[in-house]
């Protein structure tokens, strides 16, 4: 006979999200089953490409200052595969029992929308959410099934980095990847068939290109790939309209992430989706009240960090009682330099407010940036006509932790006055945030910022 579990919580999927949704819950008190297919955790942890790219800045740094370092692989890749470790540890099978989830490793499907049946087990739980994430989806180009994509995380552990990476399509990992192996010492050519993340403002995004492109990454923007032709060493790429060739000794494609909604029943278990995804609102909620969705599978953008606090939050609302509406979440850039981004952007307050203020301040006018980090970037603060901050960006030092003193302005309702408590005895970066809010609109000075003139 089937054995039936009745949890206070179902996760459908132990990736990322599910995995945070179901210890936050866990946490919370409750009775939390995981049902997972494959491995929990199964894509790794995305620290491993932040201990790289930091260690890549961090030689870079050390050029700046005069030394001559060389960056020791054998070593940084140890510490890569100790950060796995722990990581492996901290979803252990035994650790998780531990605090109350019990996982089933089996697929699992809806056969009605209060049931999962998964491993000879029908699970009816008080709330399931859904968190089975999304696929990676490769362009359309000819040749490219000829030859094997080089994958981020093979880049980051094989034995030899490439000596020419050629780069097709970039979001915001694999810039921030194509700078690291850039200051390994590895050639970087990217080739985009329009703009490169057309959607973020110039203003912020324009200086990192810039960068880039002054450390040796080819850019080839607009660019049309008539083939891939697969070569006795690497591969090379044949470009429009007169069939220039480009040779390298691996090519990565960035991959545009499909969601997985098929084959586990969100028919029967009366969940509205489509190709793109399951159909939520900022919460979670799908059109059936005992299902949350979260996560990849629910147009969230391709952010590991994104998915985890998804996971948090879904639990929080479920089981830590009544909250504030979800707070904006920060989208970040881990180039050097960096850029971090949230709430609304310019572009986007001007389209839902009649009026806003655009406040800046550039890092060159900071004594910390100028005495720890150089003169470059500035930060940009989108107001309403009272104040209130909608939105900000900054490129520059440390930005992505900058960034979080916006997210919590924006979710606690602060106003561009309230930066005026933000005060050191010493000089700081945050110093560059509490300036832009105080300063008086509008300023001068953007409009060399606005080319994307990278070249
Ligand atoms: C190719 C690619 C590269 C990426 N690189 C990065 C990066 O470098 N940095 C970054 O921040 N983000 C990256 N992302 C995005 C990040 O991985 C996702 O945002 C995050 O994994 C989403 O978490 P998730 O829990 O929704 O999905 P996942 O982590 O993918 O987990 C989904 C889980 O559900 C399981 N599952 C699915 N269906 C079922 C079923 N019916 N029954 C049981 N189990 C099921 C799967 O086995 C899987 O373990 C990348 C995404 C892709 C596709």
């Amino acid at each position: 006979m089937t054995e039936v579990l009745r949890p206070d919580l179902c996760v459908l999927g132990g990736g990322i999200a599910g995995l945070a949704a179901a210890t936050a819950a866990a946490a919370l008190g409750a009775k939390v089953v995981v049902v997972e297919k494959r491995v929990l955790g199964s894509l790794g942890p995305t620290t491993a490409a932040q201990a790289f790219c930091a260690a890549a800045a961090d030689v870079s740094r050390a050029a700046r200052l005069g030394a001559a370092p060389r960056a020791d692989l054998g070593r940084l890749r140890a510490r890569l595969r100790e950060i796995e470790a722990r990581h492996a540890l901290e979803i252990a099978p035994p650790r998780l029992a531990a605090m109350n989830i019990e996982i089933v490793h089996a697929p699992g499907t809806f056969v009605g929308p209060t049931r999962l049946e998964a491993g000879g087990f029908a699970i009816d739980a008080r709330h399931f959410v859904i968190a089975t994430g999304a696929a990676p989806a490769f362009p359309a180009i000819a040749g490219l099934d000829l030859i094997r994509p080089a994958d981020p995380q093979e880049l980051l552990t094989s034995e030899t980095l490439p000596k020419r990476l050629l780069l097709i399509g970039a979001n915001f990992d694999e810039l921030a990847l194509a700078q690291a192996l850039l200051r390994f010492g590895s050639r970087v050519a990217l080739f985009a068939p329009g703009r490169i993340l057309p959607d973020e403002d110039d203003e912020l995004i324009v200086p990192v290109l810039r960068r880039l492109a002054a450390e040796g990454l080819a850019i080839h923007e607009n660019t049309e790939i008539l083939r891939i032709e697969p070569q006795r060493a690497g591969a090379c790429i044949v470009l429009g309209p007169n069939a220039t060739s480009v040779e390298g000794s691996h090519v990565m494609v960035a991959a545009t992430p499909q969601a997985c909604v098929e084959g586990f029943g969100l028919k029967a278990a009366r969940v509205a989706y489509g190709s793109a995804g399951i159909d939520t609102d900022a919460e979670g909620k799908t059109g059936n009240p005992r299902i949350r969705a979260i996560g990849g599978v629910a147009h969230a953008p391709a952010s590991a960090m994104t998915a985890r606090h998804q996971g948090e939050r879904v639990a929080l609302v479920l089981f830590g009682g009544p909250s504030d509406v979800a707070p904006p979440i920060a989208r970040v850039l881990e180039t050097d330099p960096e850029m971090a981004v949230v709430g609304l952007s310019e572009a986007a307050a001007r389209a839902q407010h009649k009026s806003i203020r655009v406040l800046r301040a550039p890092f060159a006018e900071n004594d910390r940036a100028q005495a720890a980090f150089g003169p470059e970037g500035h930060v940009k603060i989108v107001t309403d006509s009272r104040g209130l901050i909608l939105g900000a960006g900054i490129v520059g030092p440390q930005a992505r932790e900058l960034i979080g003193i916006f997210s919590l302005a924006i979710a606690k309702r602060a106003t561009a006055a309230d930066f005026e408590a933000i005060a050191s005895s010493s000089p700081a970066l945050t110093q560059a945030c509490r300036t832009a809010a105080l300063a008086s609109a509008p300023q001068l000075g953007k409009a060399g910022l606005r080319s994307r003139l990278i070249r």
